[in-house]
């Protein structure tokens, strides 16, 4: 199971796959949607291009406090992600981490399934109901801006230029420049140490926006020699060849310097952008999908948008507006996965959920 998927599973990438729903984005609200999709008795895939779930809760503040979520006066962005994906978890959704959704398409042969997703993973995801929860847009890591550093991406862990670690192993005894000064930076510094990398951190001034601790941990490290702290220090290239990287070169004290490098993991933080799904055909204003907020459908029949991406009159951008948008679009929903049944309406008091 992937680690960022808690105690969900998550597919292997590629293959075709049929749901009641996908649910495009894995985000507070994505994962809400599943709950209460699951609760009318649909089944749920999940796609999200990170390599875990939460959304900017998980990859923008992990350890920030959230105080507006009703019932719980006080969770960090992880225990909050933590505690949906154990709400959903009794509906068993499939999680698509890792990819893209690329392309939406309507098939519609008359009977469902009438959409299908593709991923750039090659996964082809068909259902009745789609339901966009993509936040401001897909993630992506901030690359830096250094010539040709595209030739160093793709290699396998441990070599060349990565933007997340997979597999800590890999970079034992490797030569690792980790670029930045935040949570990422300072965590991965310490682990990769601790794993026997050689880790410089090339962080632009001598201040570091991580957890305190794990500063004064890291920089202990630096005092024993086990880190060298290059700051303050700006990346200015990589050299190598083949996609080998042999050295990153940066600006170390108004200086220009070489060190000679297997790795280099740049953790600038992430952009998120639309993407693809501006090409959907979807209605949309300033980058947001235009909905009805009495049901969360757009202007694709069997096509809802939620949470942060839906738009509408007076739109509040918070997770507990996405979390009761999420409920109008299962509502909505159901009528169009099981249209030959009445939906009647019940509380989870009197439901309850199912036997696990
Ligand atoms: C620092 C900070 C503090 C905040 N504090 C609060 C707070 O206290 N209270 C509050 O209510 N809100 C707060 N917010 C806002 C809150 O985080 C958002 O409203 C919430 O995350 C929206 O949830 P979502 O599921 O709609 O979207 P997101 O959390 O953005 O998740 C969307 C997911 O969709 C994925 N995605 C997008 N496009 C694609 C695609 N094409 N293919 C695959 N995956 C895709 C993205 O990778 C992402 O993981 C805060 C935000 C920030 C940045």
């Amino acid at each position: 199971m992937n680690e960022g998927a808690f105690n969900l599973t998550a597919a292997a990438a590629g293959g075709a796959h049929e749901a009641d729903v996908v649910i495009v984005g894995a985000g507070p609200v994505g994962l809400f949607a599943v709950f209460q999709c699951g609760m009318l008795g649909m089944t749920c895939h999940v796609v999200d291009v990170l390599d875990h779930v939460g959304g900017q809760c998980a990859a923008l503040y992990p350890e920030k406090p959230i105080y507006d979520i009703p019932g719980l006066p006080e969770a960090s962005g992880q225990e909050l992600t933590e505690r949906l994906s154990a709400q959903a978890a009794p509906f068993a959704p499939v999680l698509h981490l890792d990819q893209q959704v690329m392309a939406l398409e309507q098939g519609g042969e008359g009977a469902a399934p009438t959409w299908t997703l593709r991923t750039a993973a090659e996964t082809e995801l068909r259902a009745s109901v789609v339901i966009i929860a993509a936040g401001v847009g897909a993630f992506q890591p901030k690359r830096p801006p250094l010539d040709s550093i595209g030739a160093f991406e793709g290699q396998p862990e441990g070599q060349g230029v990565h933007y997340a670690v997979r597999d800590p192993g890999a970079y034992r005894g490797k030569r690792v420049v980790i670029a930045g000064g935040g949570d990422s930076a300072v965590d991965w510094a310490l682990a990769l140490t601790d794993r026997g990398a050689k880790v410089y951190v090339v962080h632009r001034r001598d201040k570091f926006r991580a957890a305190p601790g794990n500063v004064g941990r890291m920089r202990a490290l630096a005092d024993d020699g086990l880190i060298e702290l290059v700051v303050p220090g700006q990346l200015t290239g990589v050299d190598g060849d083949g996609g080998a990287l042999r050295a990153v070169t940066v600006m170390h004290d108004a200086k220009p310097r070489t060190i000679p490098a297997d790795a280099l993991l740049p953790f600038y933080g992430m952009a998120q952008t639309l993407g693809p799904i501006a090409d959907w055909g979807l209605g949309l204003e300033r980058n947001r999908i235009l909905t009805d907020p009495t049901t969360a459908a757009t202007n694709h029949p069997g096509v809802f948008a939620i949470g942060d991406i839906a738009h509408y009159p007076n739109k509040l951008k918070l997770i507990l507006t996405g979390f009761s948008e999420a409920a109008f679009a299962a509502h909505a929903a159901h009528g169009i996965v099981f249209p030959d049944k009445a939906l009647h309406f019940e509380y989870s008091t009197t439901k309850g959920l199912p036997a696990g």
